[in-house]
C-alpha cells in the first residue's frame, strides 16, 4: 500500500458506524471544547481517532511523556464507541480452549493474559483519570442454549481452572438459584465490569489534556505523506503535522484504509430499556448466550442493555427497515431472564460490528508503512483489548522488546 492509496481511502465519503439512537450521547450531552487543528505542528506521536482507542493510545503515551497529538475527525467518541454496551470482560469471543485449538496454548494463554491484566490497567487509570465512569463490578456469565454447548464449557471450565483466571460450571440448578436465571449451565467468571465507554474515553482525553495532550475534533488526516523528509500528516483543512510515528486508532472504518479486509463486518442491533422497577439478580451480571445466535446483555442503572448481532452486514438503510423487528426479537430474548416481563425499549440503535477471524484485536504495521502503528480493538471485548493494546504500544515506542505485541500482527 502507498500514500496515494491512502489518500484515495481517505476520501471524504461519510461512513455511517451508528444509526438510530445510541444511550451514551444523550445521556452524556455536553457541549464539545476541542477546537479544530487550525495551525502547522511537530509532535513525537500522532494519534488518529479519538474513541475509547485512540484516547486509550493517547493517554498512555502522554503519561509516558511522549509529545502526542490527537485527531478526530468528528466528535470524541463519535464511532463505535458511543454504540457499545458497556460490558467490560477479559474474555474474547473465542473462548480459551478454542483459542488453543487455533493459534496453540502458550499464545492463546499469553493472549488471555493480557486482556486479564488490561481490566486492572483500566482500574488503575480510573483512579488516575479521578472519574469512575459507572464502573461497576460484575458477575461475568456466559449462558449455555443448546446440549452442545456443555462439552464446551466443561473443558472450558477445565482449561480456564489451571490459571489464575477460574470460572465457575454452574448446572441449570444452581444458576436458576444462584442468578434466578433458567439456562441448561452457565460459565461464571469474576473480574467483569461495566464501564461507559463514552465518558471514559472523554476523561482520559479530559485528563491526558492536563498533561500535555494536544487534542482536536473535527480535524480529518486525510493524507499520509512517507517521504524522505520523515512522517507527514495532512489534515482535511490543509493544515500538516510532523510526526516520528503515527497511531491509526480508527476502528472499523480502518478497513477503508488497509490494503485487505482484516475484519468480519456485522451489525449489531441494540436497545436500552426504560428504567425496570425490579432486574432481580440480573443487575448484578452480565451475560452473553452460547448456543444460538450472539446475544447479550447487560444492565446499567435500573435498566437493561442488550444486543443481538445479525447474521449479516447491514447497509444503514436496511438497518432502519430492520431495527424495529430485531429490537422485538431481543426484547422477547430479554424478558426470559427478567422476574417480570415488562420491558419496553426507550433507546434503539443498529451499529457495524467488527470480529477477527481468531477473535484477537490487531496491532500492527504495515511493511509500506513504516512508523505507523494499527490499533485495532476488534471482538466483543474492544474496550478491553484497546487497554491492552495501548499499554503494548506505549512500551513499544518507548524502546522496550516485547514478543506480546507479534501476538496481534496482521500476519499471525
Ligand atoms: C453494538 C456494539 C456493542 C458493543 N459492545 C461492547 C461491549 O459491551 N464491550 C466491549 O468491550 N466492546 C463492545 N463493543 C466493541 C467496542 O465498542 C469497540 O471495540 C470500540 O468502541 C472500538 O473503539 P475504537 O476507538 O477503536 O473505534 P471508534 O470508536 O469507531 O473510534 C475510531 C474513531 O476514528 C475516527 N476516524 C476514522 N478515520 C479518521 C481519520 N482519517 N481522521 C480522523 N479521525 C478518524 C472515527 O471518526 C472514530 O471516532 C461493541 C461494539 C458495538 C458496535
Amino acid at each position: 500500500l502507498n500514500s496515494s492509496a491512502l489518500k484515495k481511502t481517505l476520501s471524504p465519503v461519510a461512513v455511517e458506524l451508528v444509526s438510530g439512537r445510541p444511550y451514551w450521547p444523550i445521556h452524556n450531552r455536553e457541549p464539545s471544547t476541542y477546537a479544530a487543528l487550525d495551525e502547522d505542528l511537530a509532535c513525537d506521536v500522532a494519534v488518529i481517532g479519538g474513541g475509547i482507542t485512540g484516547a486509550l493510545a493517547a493517554y498512555e503515551l502522554t503519561r509516558k511523556g511522549f509529545d502526542t497529538v490527537l485527531l478526530e475527525q468528528n466528535r470524541f467518541a463519535s464511532g463505535s464507541t458511543r454504540a457499545s454496551t458497556a460490558l467490560l470482560s477479559y474474555e474474547y469471543d473465542l473462548l480459551l480452549s478454542h483459542l488453543c485449538g487455533r493459534i496453540g496454548e502458550r499464545d492463546a494463554m499469553r493472549c488471555y493474559e493480557l486482556s486479564y491484566q488490561a481490566i486492572g490497567r483500566i482500574e488503575r487509570t480510573l483512579k488516575d483519570i479521578e472519574d469512575r465512569c459507572a464502573w461497576a463490578k460484575k458477575s461475568s456469565l456466559r449462558v449455555a442454549r443448546s446440549e452442545s454447548v456443555l462439552r464446551t464449557f466443561e473443558q472450558e471450565a477445565a482449561a480456564r481452572n489451571r490459571t489464575p483466571m477460574k470460572v465457575e460450571l454452574l448446572d441449570r440448578e444452581t444458576l436458576l438459584r444462584r442468578f434466578g436465571i433458567s439456562g441448561l449451565a452457565a460459565l461464571v467468571s469474576g473480574r467483569a465490569y461495566q464501564i461507559d465507554p463514552f465518558s471514559f474515553t472523554k476523561s482520559l482525553i479530559r485528563c491526558a489534556a492536563t498533561k500535555g495532550l494536544r487534542a482536536y475534533e473535527r480535524s480529518k488526516a486525510t493524507q499520509l505523506d512517507l517521504g524522505d523528509k520523515g512522517l507527514k500528516l495532512k489534515v482535511g483543512n490543509g493544515r500538516k503535522i510532523s510526526a516520528r510515528s503515527a497511531v491509526f486508532a480508527t476502528g472499523y472504518e480502518s478497513e477503508k484504509y488497509l490494503p485487505r479486509k482484516v475484519g468480519i463486518l456485522n451489525t449489531d442491533y441494540c436497545f436500552v430499556s426504560h428504567p425496570l422497577r425490579d432486574l432481580g439478580r440480573l443487575g448484578e451480571c452480565h451475560l452473553v448466550e452460547h448456543g444460538s445466535d450472539y446475544m447479550y446483555l447487560s444492565t446499567f442503572g435500573n435498566r437493561v442493555m442488550a444486543g443481538l448481532e445479525a447474521t449479516s452486514f447491514d447497509s444503514p438503510k436496511r438497518r432502519r427497515i430492520r431495527m424495529s423487528r430485531m429490537c422485538g426479537q431481543i426484547e422477547e430474548r430479554v424478558a426470559q431472564y427478567l422476574p417480570h416481563r415488562n420491558l419496553a425499549p426507550e433507546y434503539a440503535w443498529a451499529a457495524t460490528f467488527a470480529r477477527s477471524k481468531d477473535s484477537l484485536p490487531y496491532m500492527g504495521e504495515l511493511p509500506a508503512w513504516p512508523r505507523v502503528i494499527f490499533l485495532l480493538g476488534y471482538g466483543g471485548n474492544g474496550i478491553a483489548s484497546s487497554a491492552m493494546l495501548a499499554g503494548l504500544l506505549a512500551d513499544k515506542l518507548a524502546g522496550g522488546r516485547n514478543r506480546d505485541v507479534g501476538l496481534f500482527r496482521f500476519d499471525r
